[in-house]
C-alpha cells in the first residue's frame, strides 16, 4: 500500500498529477525523500506566491465538526482583528467555546493595556457569535506571552485544534511549539507574509501525550491584504512595533495611504486622526478638493503602493461614509482600514470618507487601545 505523504511546510497532501491543485510536486522531486510541494519550495527559495485554489468547500470539510471532539485555538491578528474573526467559521467547527491567541502584539505600543485590549477582544468575539473562555495576548515573534499559552494547552483534556484566518502568523505559533516540545519529525512550517500559506493538517504531539493540530486558513471576505503582491505586504504589514502617527486635521483635509486608499475628514471640528499602519507606509496629507488632482498627478509614484503599471491594476476605489454623532460623551473609535490598520478618532461629532479598492469593506468599531 502506499502511503500518503505530506508537503513538510505546508502539510497538504503531496501530488504529481496537477500543478494547479495544492500539493504538487514535479515528477522530477517526487523520488526524494520528503519533497517540498512546489508553493512550498517556490516561497522557500524565491519568495514567489503560487496561487492555489482552497475552496470554501473544501475548507468547510477540513475543520467541520472539529469542535466535538478537539478544544479549539482560535489564533486572532492584533493588527487585523475584522480580517481575523471569522463569523462562519464557529459554525463550520461545530462549537462557539474557543481559546484565544491573540498574535503580534509586538507591533502595539509599549504602553498598552492588556486588560482593556482583552475586554475590547472578548466583545469584539462575542458580537460575532463566539464563546471566549479565555484570551492571551501573545507574539510569535517575540515570544511574550507563549508560555502562559503553552501551559493552558498542556492542560487541556481534549486535543487541541488551531484554527484561524490565513495570515494571522498560525505557522509561526505552531513552529514555536514545535521547538518547544522537540517534536520528533523536525518539521518546519512555511511561515510568509503571504496569505493562505497553510493548506492541510500538522499534528504536533504534546508531552501529555496530547496533540495539536493545524488547519488551513482561510481568507478572510472585504480585506484589501489578499489583493496585494509580496512586495505591496513588505509595505503595508508591519514588521516591527507600530509609531502611531498623530494628524490634527479639520475638516476638508484628506490622508492618502500610499495609493491604496484615502481618508477624507468631511465634516467636524478640528480634531485628532491616530493612524496605526506600518511605519513604512507613505501617508500625504492635502485639501480635499485637490485630492482628485493629486491622486491623478502622483498616483504610482508618491503614492504608492501600488507601483505605477501595477499588473494587474487593483479594483477602482470605492467611498465608504462614516458619520459619528454621540449620543452622550464622545467614546473613541477607530475606523478600520481594511486590513492595513486603523484610524482613531476621538469620538466627537464628524463625517469622515474612506476609499479602499471594490471589495474592501472597512468598518467602524470601538477603540482598541
Ligand atoms: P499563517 O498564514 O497564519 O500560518 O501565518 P504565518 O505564520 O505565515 O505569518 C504570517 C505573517 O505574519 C508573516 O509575515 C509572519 O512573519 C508574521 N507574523 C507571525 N507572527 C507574528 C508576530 O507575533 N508578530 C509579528 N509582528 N508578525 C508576525
Amino acid at each position: 500500500t502506499e502511503t500518503v505523504r505530506t508537503c513538510p511546510g505546508c502539510g497538504a497532501v503531496l501530488q504529481k498529477d496537477d500543478p494547479n491543485r495544492q500539493g504538487y510536486v514535479p515528477p522530477e522531486q517526487w523520488e526524494r525523500k520528503a519533497p517540498l510541494c512546489l508553493r512550498c519550495h517556490r516561497l522557500l527559495h524565491y519568495g514567489e506566491v503560487v496561487p492555489v485554489k482552497l475552496e470554501a468547500d473544501e475548507y468547510r470539510r477540513q475543520v467541520e465538526g472539529l469542535g466535538a471532539t478537539h478544544a479549539i485555538l482560535l489564533v486572532v491578528d492584533l493588527f487585523d482583528v475584522e480580517g481575523s474573526v471569522l463569523p462562519e467559521l464557529h459554525r463550520f467547527v461545530g462549537t462557539r467555546r474557543v481559546i484565544v491567541a491573540a498574535n503580534k502584539v509586538d507591533l502595539l505600543p509599549q504602553a498598552h493595556n492588556p486588560e482593556r485590549i482583552r475586554a475590547w477582544l472578548i466583545g469584539r468575539l462575542r458580537e460575532r457569535g463566539y464563546d471566549p473562555e479565555e484570551v492571551f495576548l501573545i507574539s510569535a515573534k517575540s515570544e511574550t506571552g507563549l508560555p502562559e499559552l503553552f501551559r493552558r494547552l498542556e492542560a487541556e483534556r481534549r486535543p487541541v485544534a488551531v484554527v484561524g484566518a490565513a495570515n494571522v502568523g498560525k505557522s509561526s505559533l505552531l513552529n514555536r511549539l514545535i521547538v518547544r516540545y522537540g517534536v520528533k519529525e523536525r518539521v518546519r512550517l512555511t511561515t510568509s507574509r503571504l496569505p493562505g500559506t497553510t493548506l492541510a493538517r500538522v499534528t504536533i504531539a504534546l508531552p501529555n501525550g496530547k496533540t495539536v493540530v493545524d488547519t488551513p486558513g482561510v481568507l478572510p471576505p472585504g480585506r484589501l491584504t489578499p489583493l496585494l503582491l509580496p512586495e505591496e505586504l513588505k509595505i503595508v504589514l508591519p514588521r516591527r512595533r507600530i509609531d502611531p502617527r498623530i494628524y490634527q486635521l479639520q475638516a476638508g483635509q484628506t490622508l492618502f495611504l500610499g495609493g491604496l486608499g484615502r481618508v477624507d475628514f468631511v465634516e467636524g471640528e478640528r480634531q485628532p486622526f491616530v493612524l496605526y499602519v506600518s511605519n513604512e507606509l507613505y501617508v500625504h496629507r492635502t485639501k480635499r478638493e485637490r485630492a482628485e488632482a493629486v491622486y491623478a498627478a502622483h498616483r504610482g509614484r508618491l503614492l504608492r503602493p501600488p507601483a505605477e503599471g501595477r499588473v494587474p491594476p487593483l479594483p477602482e476605489w470605492r467611498r465608504h461614509r462614516f458619520v459619528i454623532r454621540p449620543k452622550g460623551a464622545p467614546e473613541k473609535r477607530d475606523l478600520d482600514l481594511g486590513g492595513i490598520g486603523w484610524v482613531v478618532l476621538n469620538g466627537v461629532p464628524a463625517v469622515v470618507d474612506v476609499y479602499l479598492p471594490h471589495g474592501v469593506a472597512p468598518e467602524l468599531r470601538p477603540a482598541m487601545i
